[in-house]
C-alpha cells in the first residue's frame, strides 16, 4: 500500500471570478486526509480572478493556498505544466476550477491510488455531459484521428487525474515543449486506473475552448505523437518519382520518334528532376526528424 502524505491540487483558472472562491469553499467541506496544498494558476485572467485570489487570508481555509499568475493567457496546457513543474515530491491532482469536475471524487481517487498499484488515477467522463452536436462531432473526430495516428485512445479522458510523485517526475523528464498534458501523461505508459464521473454543468462563466483552440490543440497533439504526417512526404516523393520516371520515358520516346517540340522535353526533364530531388530530400529530412 502506498500512502499519500502530501497532496497538491493544481487548478488552472482563466476568467473564473465567479468560481474560484466557491471552489475553495466547497473543497473545505470535503474530507481529504493527506496534507493538502492548493496551487491556483491564474492563466492571465482579464476579470477579477486574481483579485479574488489575493484577497484570500491564511485563516480562511484549513489547507495551504498558493498561487502563480501568468503575465498573459498562455492556455490551459501551459497552466498545467507550470503547476506540475512547481510540485516537489508530492502527489498531485489536476482539476478544473470551474466546478465541472466533482470535488467529491477526490477521496475515491486517493483511496483507489493507495489500495492499488497505480501511478495515475484517471477520472474518466462517463458521458460527455451537455454538449452541442457540433462540439461532440469535433471531439469524436479529434479522438479518432489521435487514435489512428498515435495509437492512444483518449476518448472521454479528462485532465482530472491523480499523479504519483514518480509520474510527475517522469513527466518532468520528458522535457516536452509541445504541451498536451493528457497525451504526454498517457505516452509515459505508467500503470493507471480509470474511475468514472459525470461531468457537472458549468454554473457560471463560459467554456474557453472555441474551435480555433480545439484545432490548435489537435495539431499539437497529432504532431507530438505521430510521425505519420511527415511520412506522407516520403510517400508523395515515391509516387512522384514513379510518375516522373514514366513521363520522362514518354518524353524520350517523343525525342527518338522525332515528334518532340524543340526544347520541350528538356523543360519536362528539369521539372521532373527538380521535383523528385526536392521530395526525396524532404523524405530524408523527415526520417531524421521523426
Ligand atoms: N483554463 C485556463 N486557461 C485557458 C482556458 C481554460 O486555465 O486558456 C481553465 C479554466 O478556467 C477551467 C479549465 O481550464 O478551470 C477548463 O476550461 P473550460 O471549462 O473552458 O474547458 P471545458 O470544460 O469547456 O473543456
Ligand atoms: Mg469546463
Amino acid at each position: 500500500m502506498k500512502t499519500i502524505y502530501d497532496l497538491t491540487l493544481i487548478v488552472p483558472l482563466y476568467n473564473e471570478q465567479e468560481n474560484v472562491l466557491t471552489f475553495l469553499k466547497e473543497l473545505r467541506t470535503i474530507d481529504i486526509r493527506p496534507n493538502l496544498s492548493v496551487l491556483l494558476i491564474n492563466d492571465g485572467s482579464t476579470d477579477q480572478t486574481w483579485n479574488k485570489i489575493t484577497s484570500i487570508k491564511k485563516s480562511d481555509f484549513n489547507f495551504k493556498v498558493e498561487a502563480i499568475s501568468f503575465s498573459r493567457n498562455f492556455g490551459k496546457e501551459s497552466a498545467l505544466a507550470a503547476g506540475l513543474t512547481h510540485c516537489q515530491n508530492t502527489a498531485a491532482i489536476i482539476i478544473d476550477g470551474d466546478r465541472q469536475h466533482p470535488l467529491s471524487l477526490i477521496p475515491t481517487m486517493i483511496n483507489t491510488y493507495e489500495n492499488g498499484d497505480y501511478e495515475i488515477i484517471n477520472a474518466t467522463k462517463r458521458s460527455r455531459g451537455k454538449e452541442s452536436w457540433l462540439s461532440k462531432l469535433q471531439s469524436d473526430f479529434f479522438y479518432a484521428s489521435l487514435k489512428t495516428l498515435s495509437g492512444q485512445n483518449l476518448k472521454n479522458h479528462s485532465d482530472f487525474k491523480l499523479l504519483s510523485p514518480f509520474a510527475i517526475n517522469s513527466w518532468k523528464k520528458l522535457g516536452e515543449s509541445n504541451l498536451f498534458f493528457r497525451g504526454n501523461i498517457g505516452w509515459l505508459g505508467l500503470r493507471s486506473k480509470n474511475i468514472y464521473f459525470e461531468v457537472q454543468e458549468r454554473t457560471s462563466g463560459n467554456t474557453k475552448f472555441n474551435l480555433t483552440e480545439k484545432v490548435s490543440l489537435s495539431l499539437t497533439s497529432i504532431t507530438s505523437f505521430s510521425t505519420i504526417p511527415l511520412k506522407i512526404t516520403t510517400l508523395l516523393g515515391v509516387i512522384f518519382f514513379i510518375f516522373a520516371f514514366l513521363l520522362s520515358a514518354e518524353a524520350l520516346i517523343t525525342i527518338f520518334t522525332g515528334n518532340a517540340e524543340k526544347g520541350f522535353p528538356t523543360v519536362i526533364f528539369l521539372i521532373l528532376i527538380t521535383g523528385s530531388c526536392i521530395l526525396t530530400s524532404l523524405g530524408i529530412i523527415e526520417e531524421y526528424l521523426s
